[in-house]
C-alpha cells in the first residue's frame, strides 16, 4: 500500500514552501461524506477534486448526513427541500450521480451517537464500495460547527472499521461485504490555523496584574490554600532550604503569597515576551475570521473616512 500512495504523491514542487502535487490514485468509485448540502462546493474543498476525480472516471456519490433544516430563512421544512434540490444541482454540475440524504437535525447533531452515525457510513461504505473517500478533517482546529465535527469523526472512523468483518456483521444479512477504501481525502479551514499558538498578547498595567493576582488567590478551595504552602515548605526543608519572605507567615498567609508571585510571573513572561512589562496572550478571532480572503483584501484597501 505504501508504494502505491508514494507513486500516488509523486513530487513536483516548485520552492521550499510549495506543497508536492499529487496525482489522483486509480479507481472507480469517490464518496463524498459530508454533514451539509453545500460542503462540496466550499472555497476550502472539495468542488474542483470532485471534478477532477469524474473527469479521471470515476463514479461520484454525496452523502449528505443532515437536513439543512436551518440553512436559508424559509423555515425548517422548506430549507430542507430547497437545499436539497441546490444539492442535486451541484452535485450533478460536478458530475456526481447521486446525494444520499441521512436527514439528522441541522446543527443539533451533539448527541446524535456517534456509533449510529458511524455505522450508516459503514452500511453505505459497504454498498458503493469507494476506493476513495472525501471529507472534512475530523482533527481540524477550531472547527466550530457541530456537524462537520461529529460527521468527520464517524467518517474517519467509518473509513477502516467498514472493512472488518466483525463490525456490524448484520450486513451481511442484506447482501453487503466488508470493504475498506484505500485512500481518504480531508478538507478543513487551515487558514484558522493548526493548532492553540497564540497570535496576540494583550499588556496589562500594575493594577490590573494586582487585581489578578487577589481574583486567583481568592479560590482558597483548589489554589491558596495552607495545605500547599506547607508542602512546598517540606520539600524546601527536606533539602535545608527555606524561603525567607515566609518568615512570620502562617501557611494561609504563605499560600496566598505563592500564588501571587505565580500571577506576577506569568504576567511578567507574556509581557517580556511582547516587549511590555505585564501581558496575557490570547489565540483571537475578529469578525472576519470566515472570510480569509476579505480579510487579505481589507488589509491592503481600508482607509480612514
Ligand atoms: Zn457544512
Amino acid at each position: 500500500m505504501y508504494t502505491v500512495i508514494l507513486l500516488v504523491s509523486c513530487v513536483a514542487a516548485f520552492g521550499a514552501d510549495a506543497l508536492p502535487l499529487g496525482k489522483l490514485p486509480k479507481g472507480k468509485v469517490v464518496m463524498a461524506l459530508q454533514p451539509h448540502h453545500d460542503d462540496h462546493t466550499t472555497d476550502y474543498g472539495m468542488g474542483g477534486l470532485i471534478a477532477r476525480f469524474v473527469d479521471e472516471g470515476y463514479e461520484a456519490y454525496y452523502v449528505r448526513a443532515s437536513n439543512d433544516e436551518k440553512d436559508g430563512s424559509h423555515g425548517y421544512a422548506r430549507n430542507d427541500m430547497i437545499n436539497l434540490r441546490e444539492a442535486e444541482e451541484a452535485t450533478r454540475i460536478l458530475g456526481m450521480k447521486k446525494v444520499i440524504s441521512l436527514n439528522w437535525r441541522n446543527d443539533y447533531m451533539g448527541p446524535v451517537p456517534l456509533d449510529e452515525l458511524r455505522a450508516q457510513l459503514i452500511l453505505l461504505i459497504r454498498k458503493y464500495r469507494p476506493d476513495v473517500i472525501l471529507g472534512h478533517n475530523p482533527w481540524e482546529h477550531y472547527q466550530k460547527n457541530p456537524d462537520h465535527r461529529n460527521v468527520a469523526r464517524a467518517m474517519a472512523e467509518a473509513w477502516w472499521m467498514a472493512g472488518y468483518e466483525n463490525v456490524h456483521p448484520e450486513h451481511v444479512k442484506i447482501g453487503l461485504q466488508p470493504h475498506q477504501a484505500s485512500y481518504l481525502y480531508l478538507k478543513a479551514r487551515l487558514d484558522w490555523g493548526l493548532g492553540h499558538t497564540p497570535n496576540i498578547a494583550i499588556e496589562l498595567n500594575e493594577s490590573q496584574v494586582r487585581r489578578k493576582q487577589q481574583a486567583y488567590q481568592t479560590h482558597r478551595n483548589v489554589y491558596a490554600n495552607p495545605a500547599s504552602a506547607r508542602g512546598v515548605k517540606a520539600a524546601l526543608a527536606r533539602e535545608s532550604l527555606m524561603v525567607p519572605e515566609f518568615e512570620g507567615l502562617d501557611d494561609q498567609e504563605a499560600a496566598v503569597r505563592m500564588e501571587e508571585w505565580h500571577m506576577d510571573w506569568i504576567s511578567r513572561v507574556r509581557g517580556k515576551q511582547a516587549g511590555v512589562t505585564f501581558a496575557e496572550d490570547y489565540f483571537f478571532v475578529d469578525e472576519f475570521d470566515h472570510l480569509p480572503g476579505l480579510k487579505a483584501y481589507l488589509k491592503e484597501n481600508v482607509s480612514a473616512k
